[in-house]
């Protein structure tokens, strides 16, 4: 009920407003937020990769309606990827995009831009060497984004797919993305989404990760495992195991800003871990979702929003 309230304010322009005037809103959102530059993401992208992590940047932006903001979007990437490849990061960074954010939800035809934005960040991306995932949003968008991973892995086979655990359907769709060289990042899933389409119990969404990590790690894909609960990450570890996956053929994955020791610790065991670097003035929507998924959140956010310092 509370994570439901939390989610619903992220599409709230008044309450980003309040939050973006309220000066300690900086410091809150530095925790979670890499910067607003591209030598912002460059430079902790170049700090968390000197600490053997890897890592994927996010520009932050999502849902335009406004094909010029689209387009500035994609140039953003292009710009980062480049900034990536001229600091010598490309072996261990690569990029997460949002199709909403290069025009997925523009009338007519939204679709086709975005599939046209992103096949130019992943020809960039693999020009450097490097790959680019697509973010999941919500599940009035999934069909649209699994048709053009499936277009743009035609030409770009490494594309990194991600699928959320709290969805119904998303078994099934673990079994189909489990193909040879296929990337795919599992996650719980952070938005606010009907019975009808979502396991809601949090004891349901974990079993459900469960049941979906066992296929993704017994199928022929690279599983990319994103989450922050300690149970998960220890099944995990384990499922590796069991299934006989040899180090490097799957990896960890972790946001910026949260439980960095255990990134650190991970790595220092060997694991393949990766840092999801966000950055860029758009921060508020990402900001409001993080906050979401821990009650402890909400004071910080209460004494945000309300200080006048
Ligand atoms: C690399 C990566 C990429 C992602 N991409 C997507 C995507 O494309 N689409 C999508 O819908 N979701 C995405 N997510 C978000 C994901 O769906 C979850 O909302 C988020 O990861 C929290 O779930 P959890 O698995 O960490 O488990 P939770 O049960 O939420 O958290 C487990 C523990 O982790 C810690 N923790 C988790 N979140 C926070 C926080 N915000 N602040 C402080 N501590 C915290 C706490 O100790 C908590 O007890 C991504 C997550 C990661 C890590």
């Amino acid at each position: 009920m509370l994570r439901g309230v939390l989610l619903s304010m992220s599409r709230s322009d008044r309450l980003k407003q309040v939050a973006t005037d309220a000066p300690p809103a900086r410091a809150l959102v530095a925790r979670f937020v890499a910067g607003e530059t591209t030598a912002d993401a460059v430079s902790a992208t170049a700090d968390l990769i000197g600490s053997g992590r890897l890592v994927t940047i996010d520009r932050l932006g999502e849902d335009t309606l406004d094909l010029a903001q689209a387009r500035a979007t994609r140039d953003a990437y292009l710009e980062l990827l480049d900034a990536l490849g001229e600091h010598g990061l490309t072996d261990g960074a690569e990029v997460s995009v949002k199709l909403s954010a290069v025009g997925q939800a523009l009338p007519d035809d939204g679709e086709k831009v975005a599939h046209e934005y992103a096949a130019e960040i992943c020809a960039k991306a693999a020009s450097l060497g490097t790959t680019v995932t697509l973010d999941m949003e919500d599940h009035t968008t999934t069909d649209s984004t699994l048709g053009i991973l499936r277009a743009l892995r035609a030409d770009f086979p490494g594309t990194g797919a991600v699928l959320q655990a709290y969805l119904r359907r998303t078994e099934a769709d673990c079994r189909d993305l489990s193909y040879e060289g296929s990337r795919v990042r599992l996650c719980k899933g952070a938005y606010s989404e009907p019975e009808s389409v979502a396991f809601t119990d949090r004891g349901d969404i974990d079993r459900a990760y469960v049941r979906c990590m066992k296929i993704l790690m017994q199928g022929e894909g690279y599983p990319m495992l994103a989450t922050h609960d300690p149970r998960l990450v220890e099944i995990g570890g384990a499922l590796a195991v069991r299934s006989d996956r040899a180090p490097g053929s799957y990896e960890f994955q972790m946001l910026y800003g949260i439980r960095p020791e255990e990134q650190a610790r991970l790595a220092a065991q060997g694991e393949r871990m990766r840092v999801y670097v966000p950055y860029g003035d758009e921060w508020y929507g990402y900001l409001v979702r993080r906050l979401a998924e821990r009650p402890a959140n909400l004071a910080l956010l209460a004494r945000t929003l309300t200080s006048k310092g």
